[in-house]
């Protein structure tokens, strides 16, 4: 079932720095009646917002934190694309893969594209971007999206990306791959609406069997170095599981790094290692639930956001 509480989760804002920067977002709020009280310094503080009050987030440079009922789809920041509505626990994926300027990135499953915009402002718009999705609709709008936070260097395919050819010159030198692919959704707050039943066994069971499929799809593109994957779900099944399996079966290619060493909240421990993965909810982290994994080539460990 979705997670209760999700009337408590604040409203965050991603700075779209492709766009603009932290500190003009800052005083456009508080020109608009808005007090800044700084760097939250713990999530109790951002549990305690209220009113017309807003904080910079504690984990990420460049999230604004405002109370849970505050709503900017009307905000003339929000319809120019200078800033981003996106969850806390959903900006962790690109933040974590940390693709460097330049560098080459497939967005495997990435329709509506909030994580594919925070790649390109990531990549400050330098490199190349291979964003995949199945669905029409979606990538319609994402195209929108894309086009309104200023993000260019990207290619969006209507593809199946486990009909995208690893060999294929064009990848060669993809170095990372976000993959956030369909999931039960079972981490996702409600804001007080209808709470979706819980997925069947079956249901979670064709879930993972997919999500092994593309995560061990990923893990073939040759020039592979780091990649993320991440789950808006609870299960187990979806999560640990999933990344247990496709690691087994790749032997010792890729091992996982700690993603995020100081994140309250870790992955369950059901295998050796599996602590290195991290979870959000919106008891813990006061956000929407999410499972993250960092899996990297073995060898030297790259450098990555602490
Ligand atoms: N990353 C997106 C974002 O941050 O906006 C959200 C992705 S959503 C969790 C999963 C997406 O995977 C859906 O848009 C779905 O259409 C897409 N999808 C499902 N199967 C796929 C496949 N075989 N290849 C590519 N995309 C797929």
């Amino acid at each position: 079932a979705a997670s209760p509480g999700g009337s408590q989760v604040p409203r965050y804002i991603r700075v779209n720095t492709l766009k603009t920067c932290v500190d003009d977002v800052i005083d456009f709020f508080k020109r608009q009646g808005y007090s800044y009280l700084g760097k939250a310094a713990s999530v109790e503080e951002l549990r305690a917002l209220s009113g017309k009050k807003f904080l910079l987030d504690l984990h990420l440079p460049e999230l604004l934190v405002f109370p849970p009922q505050t709503d900017f789809h009307d905000n003339l920041l929000y319809t120019s694309g200078h800033i981003i509505l996106q969850d806390k626990a959903s900006c962790l994926p690109a933040f974590l893969l940390a693709p460097a300027a330049g560098s080459h990135v497939i967005d495997a499953c990435a329709a509506p594209g909030n994580k594919t915009s925070h790649l390109a402002a990531i990549l400050k718009n330098k490199g190349q971007i291979f964003a995949f999705d199945v669905d029409t609709k979606r990538l319609a709008t994402m195209n929108t999206m894309l086009m309104r936070a200023g993000v260019t260097g990207f290619q969006l395919a209507q593809q199946d990306f486990l009909t995208v050819d690893p060999g294929d010159p064009r990848y060669s030198k993809v170095t990372y791959i976000l993959l956030d692919p369909s999931c039960s959704g079972s981490g996702m707050v409600t804001r007080g609406l209808r709470e979706e039943p819980a997925p069947s066994a079956q249901r979670l069971q064709a879930l993972a069997g997919f999500q092994r499929k593309v995560l061990s799809h990923a893990l073939s593109f040759p020039a592979l170095r780091r990649l993320v994957y991440s789950t808006c779900s609870l299960h187990q099944e979806e999560n640990e599981d999933v990344v247990r399996a496709v690691l087994q079966e790749h032997g010792s290619a890729f091992r996982l790094v700690t993603a995020f060493p100081s994140w309250p909240c870790r992955g369950l421990a059901t295998f050796p290692g599996a602590e290195s993965c991290l979870r959000a909810s919106p008891a813990d982290t006061l956000t929407h639930g999410f499972f993250v994994a960092v899996l990297e080539r073995g060898g030297e460990e790259a450098a990555a956001p602490s």
